[in-house]
């Protein structure tokens, strides 16, 4: 598991599942689970945005804290044509000027998880992995709201 430090609003976007792109500065060759982590630093400016609107921005949502682990997604791919000046199809969450990690499968953690970020991609304590793993696995053995009984 890698993690990415994302400022918020722009970490809650991605943990609702609204934000599929993530901007960044360089590509990479890694595929796989990618924990989303919101930093300590708040982008203000955005916050009044209307894509962070749409997004249902709220900052009592336990999802719009600072400083911890917020989601756990899927990197699946990497697209760079906006960087080369090209059109791709990554939409409106994607930056004119940077590479666009596109994410799929993404969960948001039951509760956040307080945790030091850093830049760029890098590699969670194990201790954190440890705990994000427990934290999922629990959650997909309790029974959801408005689960059924099984179809027959
Ligand atoms: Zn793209």
């Amino acid at each position: 598991m890698q993690a990415i430090s994302v400022r918020q609003p722009w970490a809650f976007a991605i943990a609702r599942g609204h934000k599929r792109i993530s901007n960044q500065n360089l590509p990479t060759a890694y595929r796989g689970t990618l924990l989303i982590h919101a930093s300590m630093r708040v982008d203000l400016d955005s916050c009044d945005s209307p894509l962070i609107r749409t997004a249902g921005w709220d900052v009592r949502d336990p999802l719009a804290t600072i400083g911890a682990a917020i989601a756990v997604a899927e990197l699946a791919d990497v697209c760079s044509a906006a960087v080369r000046d090209e059109e791709c199809g990554c939409g409106p969450w994607a930056d004119r000027d940077a590479h666009h990690w596109r994410l799929a499968d993404i969960r948001a953690l039951p509760r956040p998880i307080v945790s030091l970020g850093r830049l760029g991609l890098w590699q969670p304590l194990p201790s954190l992995v440890t705990e994000v793993t427990a934290m999922l696995s629990a959650e997909r053995a309790a029974p959801r709201l408005g689960d059924g009984p099984p179809a027959r």
